[in-house]
């Protein structure tokens, strides 16, 4: 195991991010999101399913919510109550099931049906909050308008001493200040694989750690 000692400069700090990018590279060169979905609407739907929920579960769910409703003109006409039971093993059924409708609704009546490729028309979008946003303007068209935040891409940001902050909305604005604009799509993907695969919330797999030479966090596993 490395002993890492934190970088004092400007440039130091600067050099070890580019590290630590490049090592995300090499890990994870064609990573993107794991929900399936066929267009923006789609990933739009599976993101909001997707707090407090697995990938995997969502990605359990969605087939037979889209057979039932194709068309985002068929979840605005549904009924709400009923949504909810068809994603109740998502959680949070009822909240998401009125999100998704009044998503749909709203699309239709005040953006033609279309997803609009403006983050600040996107929030204003039932159950579309920054991260929900994030997601679905990165991955569906490529347009980097700030950093996915998730769970773990809070909590590597805080081992990597990219933030000292603790709230997503500040821990992105600490992102979007030190990434290249053209990182901060693919650094939440490459990050949340890295997550679910080395840097795990309990007993980090530091050993198997393509970052462990440039990680002095506190809950490191040290061999
Ligand atoms: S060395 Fe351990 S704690 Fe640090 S980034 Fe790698 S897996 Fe995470």
């Amino acid at each position: 195991m490395t002993k890492v000692t934190r970088p004092r400069t400007a440039d130091e700090r600067r050099r070890r991010l580019q590290q630590i990018l490049d090592a995300l590279d090499a890990r994870y060169p064609n990573v993107t999101c794991a929900l399936h979905h066929k267009d923006a609407w789609q990933l739009l739907v599976a993101t909001i399913l997707s707090a407090q929920c697995t990938d995997e579960r969502v990605n359990m769910v969605t087939p037979g919510l889209f057979k039932k409703y194709p068309t985002m003109r068929d979840l605005a006409a549904a009924d709400e109550r009923e949504v909810a039971m068809d994603i109740r093993s998502t959680g949070f059924f009822n909240n998401k099931a009125k999100n998704i409708v009044g998503a749909a609704r709203k699309l239709i009546t005040e953006f033609k049906g279309e997803i609009p490729r403006d983050i600040g028309k996107l929030l204003t979008v039932p159950g579309a909050a920054r991260k929900t946003a994030n997601v679905v303007l990165g991955t569906a068209f490529g347009i980097p308008s700030g950093v996915v935040v998730d769970t773990h891409v809070a909590r590597i940001s805080a081992r990597l001493d990219l933030t000292k902050e603790t709230n997503p909305v500040k821990i992105e604005q600490d992102l979007i200040k030190i990434l290249p604009q053209e990182k901060w799509i693919m650094f939440s993907h490459q990050v949340i694989h890295f997550g679910r695969e080395i840097c795990v919330a309990r007993k980090p797999k530091c050993g198997e750690c393509p970052i462990e030479p440039l990680c002095y966090a506190k809950d490191k596993v040290l061999l």
